[in-house]
């Protein structure tokens, strides 16, 4: 994520922010300019966005006065009366029941930076009831009478559909979760890149010329994937598994390697751009690397190679968690890219420069 600054007094601002705290200006994100903007309201819902050109306008989304659950604007010419993130969403919460609201307000924020990498990186974002190939988000709660298992809300990925429990924007729940499934890392936006991983392979490998190299690097998908699940439920990962995969669940079947590795795909890419906008460039003394002249720009988003973006990621990730540890928390980067990890993340990067070179 890039570092954005507010226009009308230059405060650096968070991208979820709808106020700048120094002057007191209303933030909004374009998301045809990929930027955080400073608004001014000129009447009729219309907001002239500081980092737009003069005749540029703009509405704010829909879910952004009524439920305050977001802060993306809408160029005037475009109809949608919600942005590009909400218009994704098939169902939202039931918000006659008490939490729902902030629950969902938590699945969005995390969902808009999912957004914001699906547009840097030129990938399709098209609501799937205006494109019978583009994406869709229910968001979900378990009946209230869930005694049962057989009828949890099951966080997952099918023909453009994705689906999330909403009690996944409940951290104590999420926790419970991430102890009984014995992973070391469990997020909503992780969730969001992971999912997100299933639809792109769809629509970026299974019917297309990648499909043979995926299968050498990923193993063969049409192997039975409920009966792998469960094999992976009942018995665990492999012995070994951590020379082959980026996590135990990337394990179970080829499909969820490739999404677990999508999802670390995003992860590496976007913390490398927020470090890189904050002027962090980790070099370890005892390797001989050479820190970057100034003004070097590195743009880890729009890198043709997978090289440069590993290279500078692993002191960066070693650097977090030692940053992390320095704080008594758990690591932020709790993985280790083995040389079979580091190929399938390689195919992934020439799978998405490929489907976005011009
Ligand atoms: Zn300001
Ligand atoms: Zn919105
Ligand atoms: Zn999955």
């Amino acid at each position: 994520m890039r570092l954005f600054t507010c226009q009308s007094c230059g405060n650096h601002v968070y991208f979820e922010n709808v106020r700048c705290t120094r002057c007191g200006y209303t933030l909004g994100f374009l998301p045809d300019r990929i930027e955080v903007s400073a608004l001014e309201e000129t009447g009729q819902g219309r907001w002239r966005a500081l980092a737009a050109p003069e005749d540029a306008a703009y509405r704010a989304c829909a879910n952004s006065a009524q439920y305050e659950v977001c802060n993306w604007m809408i160029p005037e010419r475009d109809p949608d009366p919600l942005c590009v993130s909400c218009r994704l969403n098939r169902t939202i919460p039931d918000l006659s029941v008490a939490g729902n609201q902030t629950l969902w307000q938590r699945l969005e924020t995390q969902k808009r930076r999912l957004v914001y990498s699906l547009l840097r990186l030129d990938l399709p974002v098209q609501p799937r009831h205006r494109d019978p190939a583009g994406l869709a988000f229910d968001f979900l709660a378990d009946p209230a009478s869930a005694f049962n298992e057989q009828r949890r809300v099951l966080t997952g990925h099918a023909g453009g559909l994705i689906t999330l429990n909403i009690a996944e924007a409940d951290p104590a729940a999420r926790e419970q979760m991430r102890k009984e499934m014995a992973e070391p890392y469990r997020t909503i936006l992780g969730h969001f890149r992971h999912e997100s991983g299933h639809y792109y392979w769809d629509r970026l490998v299974r019917d297309r010329e990648w499909l043979g190299e995926f299968r050498s690097r990923f193993g063969d998908e049409t192997l039975d994937y409920q009966q792998a699940l469960q094999r992976h439920h009942a018995q665990g990962p492999p012995p070994g598994w951590r020379e082959r995969f980026v996590t135990a669940y990337a394990s179970s079947h080829p499909w969820e390697d490739w999404a677990e590795t999508w999802a670390h795909y995003l992860h590496i890419v976007d913390t490398l751009e927020t470090a890189r906008s904050f002027g962090v460039d980790v070099r370890l003394k005892t390797t001989g690397q050479q820190p970057m002249a100034k003004g070097q720009g590195f743009d880890p988003y729009s890198q043709t190679d997978f090289t440069p973006i590993l290279d500078n990621w692993l002191p960066l990730a070693f650097a977090l968690n030692s940053l992390n540890r320095s704080m008594g928390h758990e690591d932020a980067y709790p993985f280790v890219l083995a040389p079979p990890a580091v190929e399938k993340l390689q195919l992934v990067h020439r799978i998405i420069r490929n489907q976005s070179a011009p």
